[in-house]
């Protein structure tokens, strides 16, 4: 997504060999024009997946979740990072090891949101080494419901979370991907939209 490449040029900050920081309009301050325009970009790319319901993980994935599930016209469901006493119904869980903030976490969805018969569209912010991604198709399979494919807006892709996600069996479709943050400077690899 060309728009968004020339974002994280403009606006991304290299903060080491593996981290980019985007807290301008994605991960803190959120660009609702540019979410907008991801949602649409993604809805295109699948229209015709018959997809129930996106799924993300709080917190930065919840801002483009929500303009794909809105123009998907689904809804869109997050995995909560902490259980809290209004989960007093059936939660699925699953622990997920946050590459940002170096510990684990158990991650949870209320087992009513999520059904055998949908098909799920995970949105997340960035893709690293898949772990987050991985806990929520672990609790999504819980569910018995199916994952029809992974969208990411910015990928790593010198780190092995595609790898991962691709030998599982998944399909990721990334809107931009980063080949190196080597030495400070920013190379993108091909994206997948
Ligand atoms: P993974 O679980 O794939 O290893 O890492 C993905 C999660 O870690 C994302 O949901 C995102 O919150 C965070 N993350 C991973 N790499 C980066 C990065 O370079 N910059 C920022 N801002 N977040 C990242």
């Amino acid at each position: 997504m060309k728009q968004l490449e020339e974002r994280i040029l403009r606006d991304g900050q290299v903060l080491s060999n593996t981290v980019l920081k985007v807290d301008s309009f994605l991960t803190h301050q959120v660009d609702v024009a540019l979410m907008k325009e991801i949602g649409q970009v993604l809805s295109n790319f699948f229209k015709d997946a018959g997809i129930t319901k996106v799924v993300t993980i709080e917190a930065s994935g919840i801002a483009p979740a929500l303009y794909v599930a809105e123009a998907l016209e689904v809804p869109m469901v997050f995995a909560k990072k902490s259980k809290n006493i209004t989960m007093t119904e059936g939660i699925l869980t699953t622990e997920v090891y946050s590459f940002t903030k170096q510990l684990t976490s158990q991650v949870s969805i209320a087992e009513k949101f999520l059904s055998d018969s949908d098909r799920i569209l995970i949105v997340d912010d960035f893709l690293a080494n898949g772990q987050a991604t991985m806990g929520l198709i672990d609790i999504i399979e819980q569910a018995g419901a199916s994952v029809e494919s992974i969208a990411i807006v910015i990928e790593k892709s010198f780190q092995n979370g595609r790898q991962r996600l691709e030998e599982a069996g998944h399909k990721v479709v990334s809107l931009a991907r980063i080949a190196s943050l080597e030495n400070g400077r920013l190379e993108f690899a091909p994206a997948d939209v």
